[in-house]
């Protein structure tokens, strides 16, 4: 296959049915979005955003600047997009997140203003709108709000889903940063079959659950506030995965099936895992694996 931008790369990625043992006989199938080439399931979303902006007529070509703030995969998909339309831009991250997409993003050329991870996403919300004023011609996408984010996943990755799975999918299983992967791909499931159940997977620290916000090692997901898409969607169930069960099955599934997952996806694989345990004989369960963990290896993440 010639190609004659990386854009074209973006979506149809791979769906792997694990081979694992996994309770009562289930399979788990998991899609895998490292394989999209800014390497996560951010380029979608970067991809679409842009370009409903562009349509909307909120973005022109080669003049707007872009400002988001992102706990940066969004980033790297967003700097991707940019970079094709000529726009430049400007991410705003809560300094605590990876090194390695704070890296890619400077490589995309995007300039970064990092602001205190004690101030979580919010402090990163309220800066990004505070450049904004400051900033001529300039646009914040705001995945957070912006219904293009859940469009994303519900036009692209849902559908993509449906057509790979021969029968009934029983569970959908995804974790929530912005909610909108969750959000966009539950929404369409449902309308395809009212039957399949969707588990929504956050860490130790994020509030979905009622538990108290502090801070956790799985990185991409866990939230401050309640997604605003969650109004629009049923959640059947919320699973709440420690720190330390997600990581071991990232480290799991590279010595057992050679795939290097990062840990929002290890999390993701440990919650499928009770689901199987909850499901009958034999159900399938779908679930997405976010990103790579080549993106983590600074933070020792096979130690
Ligand atoms: N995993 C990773 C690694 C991510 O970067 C993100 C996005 N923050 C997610 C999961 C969650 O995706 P969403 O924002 O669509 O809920």
């Amino acid at each position: 296959m010639i190609i004659n931008s990386v854009s074209q790369l973006i979506g149809h990625t791979p769906l792997i049915d694990l081979q694992i043992d996994v309770p009562n006989h289930s399979h788990i199938y998991a899609k895998l979005e490292m394989f999209n080439p800014g390497g996560s399931i951010k380029d979608r979303l970067g991809q679409y955003m842009i370009q409903d902006a562009i349509n909307q007529g909120n973005v022109t070509e080669g003049l707007t600047t872009i400002i988001e703030p992102t706990a940066s995969n969004t980033g790297i998909g967003v700097a991707l997009a940019a970079q094709q339309h000529h726009l430049p831009t400007i991410l705003v991250i809560p300094e605590k997140f990876s090194f390695e997409k704070q890296q890619l993003m400077k490589a995309l050329g995007a300039k970064l203003i990092n602001t205190p991870s004690n101030q979580g996403i919010r402090g990163a919300i309220k800066k990004a709108y505070e450049l904004q004023k400051q900033t001529p011609n300039s646009f914040v996408p705001m995945q957070f709000e912006n219904p293009a984010n859940p469009d994303t996943y519900y036009h692209t990755l849902a559908p993509e889903l449906i057509e790979a799975i021969d029968g009934p999918i029983d569970a959908f299983v995804a974790g929530a940063g912005s909610g909108g992967t969750f959000a966009g791909i539950a929404r369409y499931l449902k309308e395809q079959n009212d039957n399949t159940q969707t588990i929504v997977v956050e860490p130790e620290g994020s509030i979905l659950n009622g538990g108290p916000a502090h801070s956790h090692q799985t990185e991409g997901i866990g939230v401050e506030f309640i997604p605003p898409f969650f109004e629009k969607v049923q959640i059947d169930q919320t699973l709440t995965i420690p720190d330390s069960d997600a990581f071991n099955q990232v480290k799991e599934i590279a010595q057992h099936q050679g795939l290097f997952i990062g840990s929002s996806s290890g999390a993701a694989l440990a919650a499928s895992l009770k689901v199987a345990s909850q499901l009958p004989k034999d159900s399938t369960i779908v679930t997405v694996f976010p990103d790579s963990s080549e993106r983590y290896m600074s933070e020792n993440i096979y130690d």
